[in-house]
């Protein structure tokens, strides 16, 4: 890790209300892109980072940006221009996050398509930054209704990304109409000569910040990386609990929240895992892996700062369950396994957007990264039943069954049932809570359409034992919503057949919907840019609203023992603390 990872938040020079948003959104620390950009841009500088999405480069300009900006003047003073108006839409949303105690912070983003009237509407209102693409940005210049002779600050967020799109000479006329005295930050993941030639002609004596990949050998270690799609993460990560020969695990994510939460996910599902993050107290800390160490904990969740330097020879696996910000924090976290010259397997999570990390850790580790298939549900259940079978055979070899063989015996000179009956009839007590037998995987979409329920109508029957969910949308009856429009969107933007779409409900500010809960990550991007009576929809799961098609069961008691006998689905890690999940 970088000697600059080791910098606090606090160590930034910035402003005392962006260091209370950061830390309560759980950041731990700057990411190295953060480290070193964020002292120059406070300064004033220019600057040129070498950067690409997923490294904290929005954070990096946003928080000096924010840090810097005089929320008495509402002009804008400063300017982020974005490849496309997913972009701009999100680092907008980054700056609001980032700007929750500044007060009266206003951002704008503008784009095409989107209806200029709203726009004109909050220009004149007056806006402290601006995030746009080009051509619309050089659409309001022209018309004189945005006046950017104020601007402090220009960012050219993925500058190549605005080049292969045919922006460039845009930016170059928006870059001279405005005050050439303006601070100007240039981020790209490559610099193709067009770039440079930027940069040269527009940006003054930059810095210039780029995260160096080192070279690293990892050959203990088994890397894999599975490509966010279908399922979510956290599906992703029980089946290959399940389906793993885990020892011990620890899971890397970005924030200190999300330690805390996902820990708590793992235990409503049954796998007993605990947090390790820089919020903790030594003394905590240390009990954590202690107990890794013991055996008597096999998951942990971790920030890299809280993982720095662990040494635990039981893990057998590490999952990056975030991307890491760079190929040396990659190092840094696959490290964790492989130790004392044990194997180890390393898992990446790689949203589509993220590929180009993939590719940059390949280079760095000098090794292909091998696709994994995730277990299905019938790979699961196959290894269950080959563990159940080995449990009986190892009892057979070296228990004294005696009792229980009489007892066998008697049932069955009682004639209660044959004897393979009765030993049937008891593996389905032994399994009775948690089946061998996997559910049947999502089944073809039902063939009759299925439309809106209105609240209060009785339930209607669910896909034969396949997983619903509850999503909401941020549309509500007070925007005047009704169940059609929702079902229109979905069905239209989204592409989710409507027969897949169940329950609507309609609430003041927003509403729920019943979707397939194995909805495709393309749906989502898809919906990203839908809008419903004036409201993005922004779809996201419930929290919590998992529905188990069956009840599942772990006994604390029967699993030491089943441990030491070479264990059944007791094996899967952490299943160890009773546990009745209900169906509803
Ligand atoms: P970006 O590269 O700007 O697209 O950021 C990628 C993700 O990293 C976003 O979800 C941010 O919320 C998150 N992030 C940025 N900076 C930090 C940080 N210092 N600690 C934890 N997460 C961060």
């Amino acid at each position: 890790m970088t000697d600059e990872t080791s910098l606090s938040f606090e160590n930034l020079a910035l402003a005392p209300a962006l260091i209370a948003a950061v830390r309560e959104i759980g950041y731990e620390a700057p990411s190295p892109i953060q480290a070193q950009c964020i002292p120059h841009l406070l300064a004033g500088r220019d600057l040129i980072g070498q950067a690409q999405t997923g490294t904290g480069k929005t954070a990096a300009f946003a928080l000096p940006i924010l840090s810097r900006i005089d929320l008495a003047r509402r002009v804008p003073q400063a300017l982020v221009l974005a490849p496309t108006r997913e972009l701009a839409i999100q680092v907008a949303e980054a700056f609001q996050t980032y700007a929750r105690y500044l007060e009266g912070f206003h951002i704008l983003p503008v784009y095409g398509g989107q209806g200029m009237g709203q726009q004109l509407r909050q220009l004149a209102r007056g806006v402290h930054v601006i995030v746009g693409t080009p051509g619309r940005v050089m659409d309001h210049l022209r018309r004189e209704t945005l006046n950017l002779e104020q601007l402090t600050t220009l960012v050219l967020d993925e500058a190549d990304e605005m080049l292969r799109m045919g922006f460039i000479e845009d930016v170059e006329w928006i870059l001279e109409h405005t005050p050439p005295t303006r601070q100007t930050a240039l981020f790209s993941a490559t610099m193709p000569p067009a770039i440079r030639k930027i940069a040269e002609r527009y940006l003054n004596q930059p810095a210039e910040v780029r995260i160096q990949a080192k070279t690293a050998t990892v050959e203990a270690i088994n890397q894999q990386y599975w490509l966010v799609s279908g399922l979510q993460k956290l599906d992703a990560l029980t089946r290959i609990l399940d389906a793993e020969d885990v020892d011990a695990m620890i899971i890397f994510v970005r924030t200190k929240t999300e330690t805390v939460e996902l820990a708590e996910k793992l235990e409503a599902r049954g796998y007993e895992a605990a947090a390790l993050n820089g919020d903790m107290s030594q003394v905590l800390r240390e009990k954590v892996i202690d107990r890794l160490k013991r055996g008597t904990l096999d998951i942990i969740i971790a920030t890299d700062v809280a993982a720095r330097g662990l040494d635990v020879e039981r893990i057998t696996h590490v999952v990056n369950y975030d991307v890491p910000y760079d190929t040396e924090t990659y190092i840094h976290r696959i490290g964790r396994t492989g130790r004392a010259g044990r194997k180890g397997t390393a898992i990446l999570f790689v949203a589509p957007r993220e590929r180009r990390m993939l590719r940059a850790i390949e280079q760095a580790t000098r090794q292909p990264i091998q696709q994994m298939r995730l277990p299905t549900l019938q790979d699961i259940a196959d290894r269950r039943i080959e563990q159940f079978k080995a449990q009986l055979v190892e009892t057979l070899d070296n228990q004294d069954l005696g009792f229980y063989r009489e007892l066998v015996d008697q049932m069955v000179a009682e004639e209660l049932g044959e004897p393979a009956d009765i030993a049937a009839a008891m593996a389905f007590l032994m399994h009775r809570e948690r089946p061998l037998v996997a559910p049947a995987e999502p089944a073809e979409p039902r063939e009759a359409p299925r439309e809106w329920r209105p609240e209060g109508r009785p339930r209607r029957e669910r896909r034969g034992g396949e997983n619903l969910r509850r999503y909401t949308v941020d549309v509500g009856r007070e925007h005047g919503v009704l169940p059609k429009d929702i079902v229109g969107a979905l069905a239209n933007e989204g592409g989710i057949a409507a027969r897949q779409i169940g329950a609507i409900r309609l609430f003041d500010t927003y509403s729920t919907v019943e979707l397939p809960a194995d909805l495709p990550e393309e749906c989502f991007r898809l919906l990203k840019k839908t809008w419903v009576r004036n409201q993005r929809l922004n779809l996201q799961p419930m929290e919590g609203d998992q529905r188990p098609p069956r009840k599942t069961l772990t006994l604390k008691s029967g699993e030491a023992s089943q441990r030491r006998s070479g264990g059944d689905e007791s094996r899967a890690p952490g299943r160890r603390r009773a546990r009745i999940d209900g169906d509803e």
